[in-house]
């Protein structure tokens, strides 16, 4: 009895067996003339798109749904190292560089969110190229609701999502890699409530707001903060004197995918009258917090993904998104690849659809700019270096490295996730209870 309490089988059972990972390389499609037919954001309450279908940024033939699909497959075949069948020793040559310590054998099951992107000088000819790539559900020919990618990615139960962007250009104080992060539900609601005061009240935000995304250096801080509060909660934005803007309508993004935290069926029909004191209110200081998203918003393991207030921001997902920055600046330093100012650098704050709609932990990262030389080389010529930069962060989040070897200035700290903390009933945890 005692030797069979000590074989690994046992030990093991108190770890996932197998950890869930999605490899999300952003866009994909193309932002054709005709939103009506090829946008994305579906919204059933008006029956249309309300968005463009994002494709992505460019300059000069250089394009970003190509740069992030390609270091996206390098790291899947890296992370093919670590599934069940996979070859892991090679793996874990790859770690020793990173790590004297002995590597733990994990088994990681790891997914792609997206195929090769759509061919521009083809899109135009096919009825709905951006089919694959859609973020949100959206109908078919035949008005079938069909599955977009955050959908997908839900069904895959995933323990962690790492998405890879890029963009043309950031503002002079974004400097290196750049998060992008949720904020904590506190940091939703206490906008609301200061809104519903008038907006005049102060934060106390520890800096958050210096870091919250703006479409426009024109835009101050407590505004775009206070436009995403508004919108997070009722689906309709702001104008400048803090009113509600009823041009500007964003739907209500926890009902555009296929997860168990959307409203019931028919929602969208109690929806449509915009009804005040009731969830579906399009005035602020008459909105009510109802239903299954927004009970899950307030639990505790939302706030052990985004943190709980202004002061204890960020949470597992911002620890996770730092960790691989950290990885990928370091594995280009190991080959001599380096600049003062490549840095983790401060996060873009807001709503971001991807992390607010995923029970996984979500690690969401610009890997550069393209107005930058440097950071234009590195994503054209360094693409191994990032991927296994990518890799290695992830691993090192499942199952932890320990010390890392070297005195590299933006050293990841080596420490995993505790995934214990999301344990729920009967075995089963936050990252399964996500689709029936
Ligand atoms: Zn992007």
């Amino acid at each position: 009895m005692a030797i069979l309490a000590f074989t690994p089988e046992k030990i093991e059972q108190y770890e996932f067996p197998v950890y869930r990972v999605v490899i999300d390389p952003g866009h994909g499609g193309v932002s054709l003339q005709n939103k009506e037919k090829h946008g994305d954001k579906f919204d059933l309450v008006t029956g249309k798109y309300l968005d463009e279908f994002a494709e992505g940024a460019s300059l000069r033939g250089i394009y970003e749904r190509d740069i992030v699909f390609s270091i996206g497959t390098k790291v899947m075949r890296l992370m093919d190292m670590c599934a069940p069948e996979g070859d892991f020793e090679a793996f874990r040559k790859i770690l020793s560089r990173y790590t004297d310590r002995t590597v733990r054998r994990i088994y990681i099951d790891t997914m792609i969110s997206r195929e090769d992107s759509v061919p521009f000088d083809q899109a135009s000819k096919m009825k709905d190229p951006n089919a694959p790539y859609r973020l949100y559900d959206y109908p078919d020919a035949e008005g079938e609701i069909q599955k977009g990618r955050i959908s997908k990615i839900n069904e895959f139960r995933p323990h962690l999502v790492v998405s890879l962007h890029l963009a043309k250009s950031a503002p002079s104080d974004y400097k290196g890699l750049n998060g992008i992060i949720i904020p904590p539900y506190n940091v939703l609601k206490n906008g609301l409530i200061n809104l519903q005061k008038g907006g005049k009240g102060k934060i106390n935000d520890y800096g958050i707001l210096k870091s919250w995304f703006k479409h426009s250096v024109k835009v101050p801080y407590r505004l775009a903060y206070f436009r995403d509060c508004a919108q997070y909660f009722t689906g309709y934005s702001l104008k400048k004197n803090y009113s509600t803007d009823y041009s500007d309508y964003n739907g209500y993004k926890y009902n555009m995918v296929n997860w168990i935290y959307m409203d019931p069926h028919d929602w969208h029909i109690a929806a449509r009258d915009h009804k005040p004191d009731t969830q579906y209110s399009d005035d602020y200081m008459t909105y009510r917090e109802e239903g299954p998203f927004r009970d899950r918003e307030k639990s505790v393991y939302e706030a052990y993904r985004r943190g709980d207030s202004f002061k204890n921001f960020g949470g597992d997902n911002y620890f996770a998104t730092y960790e691989i920055i950290k990885y990928i600046l370091h594995s280009l330093d190991h080959r001599g690849v380096n600049g003062k100012d490549k840095i983790p650098g401060k996060p873009f704050v807001s709503t971001w659809s991807v992390p607010l709609l995923v029970n996984a932990i979500s690690a969401y990262i610009e890997l550069g700019y393209l107005d930058r030389k440097w950071d234009r080389d590195v994503l054209l010529q360094r693409q191994d270096e990032i991927a296994e930069g990518v890799a290695v962060g992830i691993y090192s989040l499942l199952a932890g490295m320990g010390d890392i070897k070297g005195d590299f200035r933006h050293k990841p700290s080596g420490s995993k996730i505790d995934f214990d903390k999301y344990k729920m009933q009967d075995d089963r945890t936050y990252f399964d209870i996500v689709v029936d």
